[in-house]
C-alpha cells in the first residue's frame, strides 16, 4: 500500500476530473496526508472516495466535499478564514495551505484536542483549534474573507453573516438531517447572494448549551 500514490490518484480521478480547476487547491489536497487525520482503523481506506467515521460518532469529510468547500471561496493566500466544525482537523490542514489564518471550531472536546495534536505533528502552525458552538462564529478573529461550515445547518446561523467581511465568501450545507445544499455565497451590501454548488450529507451542526 503506498499512501502517497493513492493521494496522487484521489487528486486526480476524484477531484480533478470531476471539475475542481483551482490548482491551489489541488495542489493543498495532495499535499496534506488524510491518513494522518483518521483513526488507526481507518488508514488504509484514507483515499477511498467517501467520508470516514471520527470517533464520536462524526465524520471525516469525502475528500471531493473538501475541495468544492475550500475552492468556493476562492483563496489567494494572505485571508482569513473561519471553519465550523474542525472534527479531525482534515479540512482545517486544508485550510492552512491556502491561507493566512484559520480559526477551527469545534465543539467535542476529544476532537479539540486531537485534531491539535495531529496539526502540530504536521509542523502547521497558523491554525487555531478552539472549543466552542460554531454557531456563534469566533468574534474574537473576525472579520473574516471567507468561512466555511463542515456541518448541515436548518438555515445560516446570522452570527456569521455579521462576521463575515463585506465580499467574503461562505459556504454552508443548508437543510435537514439526511441531505442538504451546499451553498456559496458572497456578502454583498450586508446580504448574502447564494448559489447552489450540488447536494450533500453532513453531520449535524447541534446546539450547544
Ligand atoms: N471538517 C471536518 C469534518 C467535520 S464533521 C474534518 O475535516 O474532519 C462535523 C463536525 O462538526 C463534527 O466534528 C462535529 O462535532 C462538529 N460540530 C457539530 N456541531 C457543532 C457546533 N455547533 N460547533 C462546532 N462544531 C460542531
Amino acid at each position: 500500500m503506498d499512501l502517497e500514490k493513492e493521494r496522487a490518484s484521489m487528486v486526480e480521478h476524484q477531484l480533478r476530473r470531476r471539475g475542481i480547476g483551482d490548482s491551489r487547491v489541488l495542489a493543498a489536497m495532495g499535499e496534506v496526508p488524510r491518513e494522518a487525520f483518521v483513526p488507526e482503523a481507518e488508514k488504509r481506506y484514507a483515499y477511498v472516495d467517501g467520508a470516514l467515521p471520527l470517533s464520536h460518532g462524526q465524520t471525516i469529510s469525502q475528500p471531493l466535499m473538501v475541495a468544492m468547500s475550500v475552492e468556493a471561496l476562492r483563496l489567494q493566500g494572505d485571508e482569513t478564514v473561519l471553519e465550523i466544525g474542525a472534527g479531525s482537523g482534515y479540512q482545517a490542514a486544508i485550510l492552512s495551505k491556502l491561507a493566512k489564518k484559520v480559526y477551527a471550531i469545534e465543539i467535542i472536546p476529544d476532537l479539540v484536542a486531537n485534531a491539535r495534536r495531529v496539526l502540530d505533528s504536521l509542523g502547521i502552525d497558523n491554525v487555531e483549534i478552539i472549543c466552542a458552538d460554531g454557531r456563534k462564529g469566533w468574534p474574537e478573529g473576525a472579520p473574516y474573507d471567507g468561512i466555511v461550515v463542515a456541518a448541515a445547518a436548518e438555515e445560516v446561523p446570522p452570527a456569521l453573516v455579521e462576521q463575515l467581511k463585506e465580499g467574503g465568501r461562505l459556504v454552508v450545507p443548508v437543510g435537514g438531517r439526511w441531505g442538504q445544499a451546499l451553498q456559496a455565497s458572497r456578502k454583498r451590501h450586508g446580504k448574502l447572494e447564494t448559489e447552489e454548488l450540488c447536494r450533500c450529507v453532513f453531520v449535524p451542526l447541534v446546539h450547544g448549551s
